[in-house]
């Protein structure tokens, strides 16, 4: 059994700061899976197929490079229970900062309760990518923005295209 991590996330859209956790996980596991959440509730600005195309194309190559197998899915249930589905014994989870911390540990907690047999791993982002959150990035693009700096070059074309005839 391959020792396979699961990675939760909007991914809507995703962003440099995703990949570079991609990116580590990737050297962390052989089998890394990359789960949208669906929930109902929220309005994500691409829809779930467009979001599991854009990580596909985005995070195949780097997930290749580090020797490692990758899957996207999207789930609308608990992640612990997405990972048991998935085989997935680590939890991956991304950390920006103090304010990301005190959310995470409370959903580490509350996770590990629920599911002990799902590690809970907090990888640290690169300086380069902390600042970027996907939010700011839908909100900059809406408006006219350059997000070449904080988005692989694909997504911005994708988030031109959506945004293309909707501004002005
Ligand atoms: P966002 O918070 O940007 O809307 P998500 O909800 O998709 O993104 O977050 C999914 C995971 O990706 C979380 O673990 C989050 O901490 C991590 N993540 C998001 N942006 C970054 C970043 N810039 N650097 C490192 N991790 C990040």
């Amino acid at each position: 059994m391959p020792r396979t991590a699961i990675f939760p996330g909007s991914f809507d859209p995703v962003t440099n700061g995703h990949v570079d956790i991609v990116a580590q996980a990737a050297r962390l596991a052989e089998r890394l899976v990359l789960a949208i959440g669906t929930h109902p509730g929220k309005t994500p600005l691409f829809s779930a197929d467009e979001r599991l195309a854009m990580l596909n194309e985005i995070c195949a190559p780097v997930a290749r490079k580090a020797g490692c197998e990758l899957r996207c899915i999207t789930f609308a249930d608990l992640i612990v229970t997405a990972a048991r589905r998935e085989s997935a014994t680590i939890l991956i989870r991304g950390l920006r900062s103090g304010t990301d911390f005190d959310y995470e540990m409370e959903m580490a907690g509350m996770n590990g309760a629920m599911a002990p047999d799902v590690q809970t791993v907090f990888l640290p982002a690169s300086a380069a990518v902390r600042p970027i959150t996907a939010t700011l990035v839908r909100q900059i693009a809406s408006m006219g923005g350059d997000v070449s700096p904080f988005v692989p070059p694909a997504i911005v074309a994708r988030l031109k295209a959506k945004f293309a005839g909707k501004s002005g």
